[in-house]
């Protein structure tokens, strides 16, 4: 076993924010290696959220850091508009609701473009009101397909291996220091971490084919049932697919899509969006490519962004004479993003830059 380890950190975790923090930390001249159960190309992988987003920018920014978070993504996401259209695109949204239990206000108008009240006769389906707006949608697979990409081009290397402990992250490449958990749910589980607050956000949706639907819709009304959504996200470089959704079921673990929800998704979502089946009459209609279920990672009290301090016993493994004193280390924790890993992931990888260089700075001086 090294003495050392060649990398500076290792990120646990290769969900959207474990690769945009790898990212983020990698592009300071840091070394990183990435160690997780699930990688990039897992996509069918119901163990990790990020293969299931829709995903879109509509933020839930509930205080002053999730929206700064939100804003810094939705600015960097006008860029890559413009570099990867086939990942990142600029489209309509329209929100709707029915008269007086929406939302008319919300606190982002002044972040999207073009933010309108709609005109009665712009509104879909058995809805009165609503806003129009443009923001962004995103393929959630190719867009962690080209951050994996950025990594392993820079030398990063994404590991395969599922860690039962936290400690185990700094053993496996040789002595760290300095992890980076962005174990999404496995908070919950993984030995050391094992933070009670963490939950399961079930969401299931149902990903078609319809080339002509090209408007993102969501209905924002108050009078929805819980754990009921209704949306319409296209994706973009999908050759014409769109995801339709939802629910946010808490703490409910079955990753099995259930058949009356598939059919509740597709008539909600027909009813505002009826070019949805190409022409036909009826939800009946759409081309369903498949039913899908995601656990979003939520966690009471939202992202746990901060460092923790902690010791890692003896190294039973270290040769006679070596050194194998308790040492201390640390850990920056980064899970519990719930349903906006993909709208906040820049804003939150740019936050932890800033911690780990201010670790780092500290430990040279
Ligand atoms: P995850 O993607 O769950 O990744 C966790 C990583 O940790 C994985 O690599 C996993 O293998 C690894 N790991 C866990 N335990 C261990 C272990 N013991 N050892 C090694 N590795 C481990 N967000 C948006 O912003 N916009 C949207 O429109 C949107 N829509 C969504 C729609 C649905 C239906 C769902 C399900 C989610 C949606 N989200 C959306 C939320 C988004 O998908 C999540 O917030 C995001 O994917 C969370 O990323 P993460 O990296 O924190 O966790």
């Amino acid at each position: 076993k090294p003495e050392k380890s060649p990398y500076d950190v290792v990120v646990l975790g290769a969900g959207v924010l474990g690769l945009a923090t790898a990212d983020a930390l990698s592009a300071t001249g840091l070394r990183v290696a990435i160690l997780a159960r699930d990688l990039p190309e897992d996509v069918d992988s119901a163990a990790f959220a990020s293969p299931w987003a829709g995903a879109n920018w509509s933020s839930f920014g509930n205080n002053e850091s999730e929206r700064r978070r939100d804003t810094f993504t939705f600015e960097e996401f006008g860029r890559l508009a413009k570099s990867h259209p086939e990942i990142v695109t600029r489209r309509q949204f329209k929100y709707i609701w029915n008269k007086d239990k929406g939302y008319s206000s919300p606190w982002y108008k002044d972040v999207v473009f073009n933010f309108r009240p709609l005109e009665r006769s712009e509104v879909p389906g058995p809805y009165s009101e609503g806003v129009s707006f443009e923001s962004y949608t995103l393929n959630p697979h190719r867009y962690n397909a080209l951050l994996a990409s950025r990594l392993r081009d820079r030398g990063v290397p994404i590991v395969r291996k599922r860690v039962s402990s936290l400690d185990e992250a700094f053993a496996h490449f040789g002595p760290v220091d300095y992890v980076v958990n962005a174990t999404g749910l496995g908070a919950k589980s993984l030995l050391g971490v094992e933070d009670p607050a963490v939950f399961p956000d079930r969401g299931q949706t149902a990903l078609v084919r319809a080339p002509k639907v090209d408007i993102c819709f969501g209905v924002r009304d108050a009078n929805m049932a819980e754990g009921k959504a209704v949306y319409v996200i296209p994706r973009p470089g999908s050759g014409g697919c769109v995801i339709v959704g939802g629910t946010n079921i808490k703490g409910e673990y079955s990753t099995l899509p259930r058949r009356e929800m598939a059919e509740s998704i597709l008539q909600n979502a027909f009813e505002i969006c009826p070019e949805l089946a190409n022409g036909g009459a009826s939800w009946k209609d759409i081309e369903v490519v498949s039913h899908n279920v995601g656990l979003r990672p939520a966690r009471e009290g939202g992202l746990r962004l901060e460092i923790e301090e902690r010791m890692i016993q003896p190294d039973a493994l270290v040769p006679e004479g070596g050194k194998s004193k308790s040492r201390p280390v640390t850990v920056l924790h980064c899970y519990g993003i719930g349903p906006a890993g993909y709208q906040a992931n820049l804003g939150i990888a740019e936050e932890a830059k800033e911690i780990t260089l201010k670790y780092f700075n500290k430990q040279r001086s």
